[in-house]
């Protein structure tokens, strides 16, 4: 069977989708290779959030051929479902599979293995079998496979590990989809309608991760909030995270993001009520401005946004409260970028996510003329994040003297290994820290916060949790 490599990009979502993909395949008796230099097939699994995602994932494409050119590129992702002919124009790609069909790659390669005079199955076998013919096969044009993305109802994820320099906190995709049309976001139309993974399927996965070791897992998903509206009967999301918390032995869960107003009441006493879910809320904000706001199709008002962090505050007064932020939308005025600076100022956020504006095709903000100039959005987004280190470091300097619960992380080769002799750790409420000492990864510590080391808290060891958190 052929050996692969899959080439990631994107968000959490998509890389469950690799995950999703790469497990298929082991199933399937394929190999992983270390490299893509030495796989028969190599997939690019791309993003097409933003401009600048969709040139790394063709930068990615001409460099993987280069380097291996007797391999079969099958390109898949966001971006392949958005703009299909795009990439087939690229050398050395042999399929583009949309988001659509992506869950039959695997059928595919079969397919191809079994019947060796399609062009692409050519680059299964190493370079150095081939013959000329088949070479020049190989440089026959790219095939398509996609299909109307609103039609799909499958669900493809599969835990993955990694991201963060880290392979301790594996993150399972619950979610996918989205029924919203926020103006300038392209995602409904590469990935489809909601839907959600059964909560037993859920409940299985995460007791698997759980009995392999794995104390904190994450829960994602392109809408987490809308988890199981599209299920039959329909599940509240409040009430799959009682059932994970009663019926699995996870230790400590974390939630990816959830918009603002999925922000319940009942969830944030949910949070309160147990140290198993990580006191950490990510809610996209994206604008300060209720005028911009409304261009942006968000069914929010700014004051809205406030009372929901006003809810979590309340309860949970250490709690980790991120945010994303667009800024530079079509039309956002001096008055308008300086509102959302306020607005940010006076609500108490941990840390913030910027996003410059990236005009997507196919989206209603895409066809707005008045355009913000790159350089004023530059500036704005150099302003934002400043006042995001302001917070960040705010928030650190008020766990002073705290105790914080942490998981320690494992250490990379490079920046983590350092002369101070730490070993890096997250705490629930979302905060890197140093703990003094070698620690194994994986391992629960209570460390007392004794100040600050960059962008890290400093945290003195005073008690290692063999046993189950709660
Ligand atoms: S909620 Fe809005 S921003 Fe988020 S995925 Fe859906 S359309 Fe995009």
């Amino acid at each position: 069977m052929a050996t692969f490599y899959i080439q990631q990009f994107g968000c959490r979502a998509t890389q469950a989708d690799g995950a999703a993909i790469e497990r298929q395949l082991l199933d399937r008796g394929c190999t992983a290779a270390s490299e893509s230099a030495s796989a028969d097939v190599v997939v690019v699994n791309t993003c097409t959030v933003t401009a600048s995602a969709d040139a790394q994932a063709r930068d990615a494409i001409r460099k993987l051929h280069a380097a291996n050119p007797a391999a079969c590129v099958i390109v898949t992702g966001c971006y392949a479902q958005r703009a299909p002919e795009e990439l087939a124009a690229l050398p050395g790609v042999s399929w583009v599979v949309g988001n659509s069909h992506k869950p039959q790659i695997p059928d595919l390669l079969q397919t191809l293995s079994s019947h060796p005079s399609t062009p692409a199955s050519v680059a299964f076998f190493p370079a150095a079998a081939l013959e000329a013919d088949s070479m020049s096969l190989l440089r026959a044009p790219a095939k398509i496979l996609t299909g109307n993305i609103f039609d799909r109802t499958e669900f493809l994820s599969a835990p993955v590990l990694g991201g963060e320099g880290n392979h301790t906190r594996p993150t399972l995709k619950i979610q996918d989809g989205c029924d919203s049309r926020c103006s300038y976001c392209v995602i409904p139309f590469v990935r489809g309608k909601s839907r959600s993974l059964p909560p037993e399927m859920v409940l299985q996965e995460i007791q698997r991760l759980s009995e392999s070791g794995f104390r904190e897992i994450v829960l994602s998903g392109i809408n987490l909030g809308t988890y199981g509206r599209d299920l039959s009967p329909r599940v509240d999301f409040e009430d799959l995270l009682r059932r994970i918390l009663d019926e699995t032995s996870v230790e400590r869960l974390r939630i990816s993001s959830i918009e603002p107003l999925d922000v319940t009441q009942d969830l944030v006493e949910l949070f309160a009520s147990t140290d198993r879910i990580a006191q950490h809320f990510h809610m996209p904000l994206q604008s300060g401005s209720d005028r911009i706001l409304a261009a942006m199709r968000r069914w929010y008002r700014a004051e809205h946004y406030a009372r929901r962090i006003e809810l979590i505050r309340e309860r949970l007064p250490h709690a980790a409260i991120g945010a994303d932020v667009i800024t530079g939308f079509p039309g956002e005025s001096e008055a308008e970028h300086a509102a959302t600076l306020a607005f940010i100022e006076r609500l108490p956020f941990t840390y913030l996510h910027v996003f410059a504006f990236s005009k997507r095709p196919g989206t209603k903000a895409a066809s707005l003329s008045n355009e913000v100039p790159g350089a004023i959005i530059k500036r704005r987004a150099r302003e934002l994040r400043a006042l995001s280190e302001a917070k960040s470091a705010a928030f650190r300097q008020s766990q002073f003297g705290r105790t914080l619960r942490v998981l320690t992380l494992r250490r990379d080769n490079s920046s983590e290994v350092s002369a101070d002799d730490a070993t890096p750790a997250l705490s629930s409420n979302y905060l890197k820290v140093r703990v003094r000492g070698s620690h194994p990864a994986n391992n629960c510590l209570d460390v007392l916060i004794s100040g600050e080391t960059g962008t890290a808290l400093v945290g003195e060891p005073i008690l290692v949790c063999s046993a189950p958190l709660e």
